[in-house]
């Protein structure tokens, strides 16, 4: 039926981004989803961003992705989290417009050059000589393609739980994909039970708002994207609440019915997202445990109670919501309900998300074992980027732990598995203060502008940004001031007097300076800089030691992360490595001695082992 460059299976956060990147970088590229009113569809909380998740919606921004450009022409409410904390830990977090959300991510991917997108269940991947080479629909139609990524989300043998009903559905009723699954294991995959779960929606009429506290978005919102300087005023409001002993006692005396406790459901479910019985089951002594009401869009008055998935009878779930402040009067438009799926295990992937036992077979999102629409995004954008390249016969576009967040989240997928659908936070990233929200440009833009895929304009937005904050930088640490031109003004912002000479560089690391306050003792004419440019001067200027302390640990994570090592040893030749090393080494097949740091099983003291041998073939003994 057609013959493609890359075909992409799933239209949801990962495959947008896939097949967006894919065909900007040159490439005739077709996306499948089951159904296209599932591209970029949130089937949970209506919202980007948030601590860590709003770092890696910078960074896809920064390579040319498209989710932070679309929450910023979507969102309804804006807010940067932890400004309390350093920027380390800054993150935006953006409540969107559900349906405005998939409406402008479709439009975009209609008017996207050399990319197709066709409604269609894919039943069964084709497999040649070891490398992929197409797809066969549920219509029995063939599709040719060089490489295939594979992103079918919670949709691939979906089944729902509420209560002791259980049936086969993807999320939010619409079809799962099981043909696909049964096919992917006959071509030797091993596919594991994960789940997540969501909550009730309800209408916002039937809600008392006067019993729950009003959350306003920041005063001035802040864009997600590089490219946008403005994105207007906050639209709407969420509200917080708490549930009760009331709440906790109908629970409780349901656990019998829930399909969790119930033993029906076998798929592991996300440990930071807890569904309600399972949180009033672990934190028993706790009294209340808030949630927000949150608006699933301008154009509808359903509201989402983030905080409350549960996959309880729908007549305990009404019970239960209903012993709420402000809920007692709900009406529920949609039961909070529990999805199993399945998905690999990542530890089969290399770093490029190429699955290692079949060629040009690339995996994304939820799929790999993660969870989160910034996740799956993120990870749809490099398996995109690296299917591209791959074809091209190009080298592997594959980030550090210490270039990005993106790199942290698919080496901890890829190096160290794991067995519970994976969410990224700020602690995962051990070198948080260099992979900050604000300077993810500078970090990655070059990068993917050299790849081929962030555009011109990406490109001069990011030099002009990067040369007007260096020309700032060199001009605030050469200006200085004598003591008495600035005593009072540092008596005015409640810090110290100085006895010498300063420079504006060394006034700004002053906490209780800002970069806007500086105007008031500077008499020459200022450059226009915009929110990211003030944003990226102020922590360079005010974090500078710390950073350059991080910089230094990153030489030495590099020392070994520069330690290639080629897929094709045999760890078993190597004589003092442990068996379980062995094992972890020949599974994995590490692409660093860095990367076989990580790999649990790996001890410090095969890596000695390792370095030893490495040196003595290096010398050709
Ligand atoms: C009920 C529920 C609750 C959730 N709760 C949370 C949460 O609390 N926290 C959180 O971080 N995340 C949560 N998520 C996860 C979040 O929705 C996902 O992480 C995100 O949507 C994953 O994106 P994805 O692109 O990998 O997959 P999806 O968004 O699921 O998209 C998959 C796409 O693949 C397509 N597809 C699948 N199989 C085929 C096939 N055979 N042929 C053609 N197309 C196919 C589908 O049509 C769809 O377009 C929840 C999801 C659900 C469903």
């Amino acid at each position: 039926m057609g013959e493609y460059d890359v075909i992409v299976v799933g239209a949801g956060h990962a495959g947008c981004e896939a097949a967006l990147a894919s065909a900007r970088m040159g490439k005739k590229t077709l996306m499948f989803s089951i159904n296209l009113e599932a591209v970029a569809m949130m089937p949970c909380n209506p919202s980007i961003g948030g601590t860590g998740k709003g770092h890696l919606v910078r960074e896809i921004d920064a390579l040319g992705g498209e989710m932070g450009k679309n929450i910023d022409k979507t969102f309804i409410q804006s807010k940067m989290l932890n400004t309390a904390k350093g920027p380390a830990v800054h993150s935006l977090r953006a409540q969107a417009d559900k349906n405005k959300y998939h409406v402008e991510m479709k439009r975009t991917i209609e008017n996207t050059p050399g990319l197709d997108m066709r409604q269609g269940e894919v039943t069964d991947i084709i497999v040649e000589n070891g490398r992929v080479c197409g797809v066969v629909t549920k219509t029995h139609t063939w599709y040719k393609a060089e490489a295939v990524i594979l992103a079918t989300g919670t949709f691939l043998a979906g089944k729902i739980f509420i209560g002791d009903s259980a049936f086969s559905s993807g999320p939010n009723g619409l079809a799962p994909s099981c043909e696909l699954a049964a096919n992917l294991k006959k071509h030797g995959m091993k596919l594991r039970r994960f789940k997540t779960g969501t909550p009730a929606r309800c209408l916002g009429s039937s809600l008392d708002y006067s019993k729950m506290e009003e959350q306003r978005g920041d005063e001035k919102t802040v864009p997600f994207s590089f490219m946008n300087d403005e994105i207007g005023d906050n639209k709407g409001l969420c509200w917080l609440t708490y549930t009760n002993e009331e709440t906790h006692r109908v629970i409780r005396e349901n656990f019998h019915r829930s399909a969790l406790f119930g033993g029906q459901i076998e798929g592991i479910g996300p440990r930071y997202c807890p569904s309600i019985e399972d949180k009033v089951n672990r934190f028993a002594d706790k009294k209340r445990h808030q949630l927000f009401i949150e608006p699933e869009g301008l154009d509808t008055d359903e509201m989402y109670i983030q905080g409350m998935s549960s996959s309880l009878p729908e007549d305990v779930q009404l019970a239960f919501y209903k012993t709420i402040a402000g809920l007692e009067n709900i009406r529920i438009v949609r039961p909070a309900y529990a999805i199993e799926y399945d998905c690999i295990d990542p530890q089969d992937l290399k770093l490029n998300l190429e699955y290692r036992a079949i060629e040009n077979l690339f995996c994304a999102g939820q799929f790999n074992g993660s969870s989160g629409y910034e996740e799956a995004a993120a990870q749809g954008l490099m398996a995109g980027i690296n299917a591209a390249l791959k074809i091209s016969g190009r080298e592997p576009f594959i980030l550090g732990r210490d270039e990005a967040y993106i790199g942290v989240l698919i080496d901890d997928l890829v190096t160290k598995g794991t067995n519970e659908p994976y969410r990224i936070m700020t602690s995962r990233a051990e070198y948080r203060l260099v992979l900050r929200q604000d300077n993810a440009d500078q970090r990655l833009t070059e990068k993917s502008y050299k790849i081929g895929l962030a555009d011109e304009e990406r490109y001069r937005r990011y030099k002009s940004k990067k040369e007007a904050v260096e020309k700032e930088m060199i001009r605030l640490t050469e200006k200085t001031v004598s003591p008495s031109e600035v005593n009072a003004f540092l008596e005015s912002h409640g810090t110290s007097p100085v006895n010498g000479r300063i420079s504006f560089a060394e006034l700004l690391k002053r906490p209780q300076i800002t970069y806007a306050d500086l105007k008031e003792i500077d008499d020459e004419t200022r450059p226009e800089l915009s929110y990211h440019e003030v944003t990226q001067l102020e922590v360079q200027i005010k974090y500078e030691g710390y950073i350059a302390k991080q910089l230094q640990q990153i030489a030495r994570f590099k020392k070994l992360e520069n330690r290639r090592l080629s897929e094709d040893l045999d760890y078993s030749e190597i004589e003092g490595l442990r068996l379980e090393a062995v094992q972890k080494l020949n599974q994995i097949k590490p692409e660093s001695v860095g990367q076989a740091s990580r790999i649990s099983g790996v001890s410090p003291a095969d890596i000695n082992v390792l370095l030893v041998y490495l040196e003595k073939r290096k010398r050709g003994n």
